[in-house]
């Protein structure tokens, strides 16, 4: 619905359709690849710390100093080489905004993060979608000739398949002109990041996210790393919107929760563990798995199709995702909770599945 008032734009801004975040029900949540894991007791530790009281009182450092500093030694990198925001989704929309804008289209694959259209609707921005092969692989080369730049997560969302570096080294070398921004959200589940070739690329951009691997998805805290003449041109636009990077509370939180490192490798062991045990386990009753470093899976399962099996799964009580797009229709996306959810799922879908036979 839209009315006489809206711009032309805004009446065909067709807006990203989050997932379900269904309140006050006890259900088994698979559905948004949030953690299953509480955050980091160093981080929560921050919110009973008296100090607060005089952070709340004040404006938050503009600049996030501090948890910048203690996110560039994190990945040995200067604080002029990070950028942080209000979620990735933030830092995402800067970049789009800073780097694309250009004359020929955005590069991206056809099956990926479904905000990277409306971000190029919201901002002018043509894009075209290089199709992933038939397995969801994504082929490198396809992404060459005149772009206005290249963006892709890795591991991809939502097949879950990760490129392995000389993959992501090639991409660059292929648009040394423009900028491209490996969107890792998912990447400490297992993958190998692209922050080591930052030094080596003037062109790479990598944006991270506290929100899966961190549990924080509540406390909405991302953040890009880069050589600093892309730095300087995210602060550049986040200045030209007068918005604050992030809260004092999340400030701190954050940089907490980045120096917990023990804590942090073994919830991700956890969802990893958890990972190959729901994939096998799958497998095993017919389904058929796309290979994933991610905190979810993306599975067909055999004699049903996926949204009748995910209405199944909802009258259980459990919460996957239904994507009601061409090729991803047949399969579901499954974020992996702890073990005892997952042996849940796992049953569910054997009795549902069995039933179908
Ligand atoms: N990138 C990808 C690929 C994602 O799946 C998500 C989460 N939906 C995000 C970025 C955004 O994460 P956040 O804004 O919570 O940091």
């Amino acid at each position: 619905m839209s009315n006489a008032f809206w711009s032309p734009a805004l009446a065909r801004l067709e807006p990203y359709v989050p997932g379900e975040q269904p309140r006050g029900q006890s259900l088994i949540k698979l559905n948004t690849n949030e953690n299953p894991y509480p955050p980091s007791p160093r981080a929560l530790e921050v919110l009973s710390d008296p100090h607060l009281a005089d952070a709340l009182r004040r404006y938050p450092d503009p600049e996030s100093g501090e948890l910048r500093e203690v996110i560039g030694a994190h990945f040995g990198l200067t604080s002029e080489q990070v950028f942080v925001g209000n979620g990735s989704d933030e830092v995402l929309a800067h970049s789009f905004y800073s780097f694309f804008q250009r004359d020929e289209p955005l590069l991206f694959p056809d099956i990926t993060y479904s905000f990277y259209p409306v971000y190029c609707q919201l901002y002018g921005i043509d894009w075209r979608t290089p199709a992933l092969r038939e397995d969801f692989r994504i082929d490198v080369e396809d992404y060459s000739g005149a772009a206005a730049g290249v963006i892709l997560p890795n591991p991809n969302a939502p097949s879950g398949r990760c490129l392995p570096l000389a993959d992501i080294e090639r991409l660059l070398q292929l648009q040394p002109q423009r900028v491209v921004v490996i969107d890792e959200a998912y990447i400490d589940f297992g993958g190998d990041s692209a922050v080591t070739l930052i030094d080596r690329y003037p062109n790479l951009l990598v944006i991270r996210t506290l929100s899966k691997s961190y549990s924080l998805a509540g406390l909405r805290l991302g953040f890009a790393l880069g050589q600093a003449h892309l730095i300087e041109g995210l602060s550049r636009t986040k200045n030209s919107f007068n918005s604050y990077p992030v809260d004092a509370i999340a400030q701190r939180v954050a940089a907490a929760a980045i120096c917990d490192s023990a804590y942090f490798k073994a919830c991700c062991d956890k969802v990893i563990a958890s990972r190959s045990w729901t994939t096998e386990a799958l497998r095993t009753l017919g389904f058929d798995v796309v290979p994933s470093k991610a905190n979810f899976i993306l599975a067909r399962p055999p004699g049903i199709s996926a949204e009748a099996l995910y209405r199944e799964l909802r009258a259980r009580n459990i919460l996957v995702r239904y994507f009601n797009k061409p090729r991803i229709s047949e399969y579901l996306r499954i974020s992996i909770g702890t073990e005892t959810e997952m042996q849940a799922l796992v049953q569910c879908c054997k009795e549902i599945t069995g039933k179908h036979a």
